[in-house]
């Protein structure tokens, strides 16, 4: 896999100017998970698929992990968590997207784990896209009248593709009906997040806690139900990394 942290500066430089690779940046949360889940599991699951990801794109993907930390205000009663203010998470990710554009790397996908990130980043991405365009396109302004003009210009260009979706939005609801029992999917260590941890962590999760989960949506959690819908989640970010390098 290739991780932008291990690189040397020739390596760095000659990998982005041979191969144009885009990057898959996972982001995540530091935050308490009841008794039966791992405080980093968000930012670890999250890390996996963007791991997996970027070794079966090996040729045109570069991994980097720029925070573990998110937005986790909601969980702050139970020491342990970290969290950023929202300001700060967003600053971080635009200094980051930044940086990347200035390297010749203009395709990101973000994978998220973390339910707490959802709407800022969902506001945030898409002001990122429009401003990273905005900086770094070549496009001339001095015919533009109207702000429609100039987003039918930035849109012409195709070099900057960011985006972003947090993993469990990547299934079917068909899938999701067939496989989860727990009305309140995605949730929080829940059936759903549960199975997958007992799948990709199955060490990190504590089996006897989950009998006595104060949520009690955990017990229909299984390594099966997890393995499916791992599968699931690459197959489906592997289609929007084809789509996005082509
Ligand atoms: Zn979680």
């Amino acid at each position: 896999m290739h991780n932008l942290e291990f690189f040397n500066r020739n390596e760095a430089r000659d990998f982005i100017n041979k191969n144009n690779p885009m990057a898959i940046i996972p982001t995540g949360s530091v935050e308490q998970h009841l008794n039966h889940l791992f405080i980093g599991m968000d930012i670890n699951s999250a890390t996996k698929i963007a791991e997996d990801l970027t070794n079966k794109f090996s040729k045109n993907t570069i991994f980097y992990r720029p925070l573990s930390v998110g937005i986790a205000e909601q969980h702050m009663a139970f020491p342990g968590t970290m969290t950023l203010r929202v300001n700060t998470f967003i600053g971080v990710l635009t200094d980051v997207v930044n940086s990347m554009i200035r390297s010749g790397i203009t395709k990101i996908l973000f994978i998220n784990g973390h339910g707490g990130n959802t709407e800022p980043m969902r506001t945030a991405m898409q002001n990122i896209n429009l401003e990273m365009k905005g900086l770094h396109s070549e496009i001339d302004t001095s015919e533009v009248r109207t702000h429609v003009d100039y987003m039918e210009l930035l849109d012409q260009d195709s070099k900057i593709d960011i985006r972003y979706t947090s993993y469990w939005e990547m299934h079917d609801p068909n899938f999701i009906k067939k496989v989860i029992n727990d009305p309140n999917y995605p949730g929080h260590a829940n059936e759903y997040e549960t199975s997958v941890a007992l799948h990709m962590f199955p060490d990190l999760v504590d089996k006897e806690a989950i009998k006595i989960d104060p949520l009690g949506t955990s017990s229909d959690a299984s390594e099966e139900k997890g393995k499916l819908i791992y599968d699931d989640i690459i197959e489906k970010y592997s289609n929007i990394i084809q789509e996005m390098l082509t």
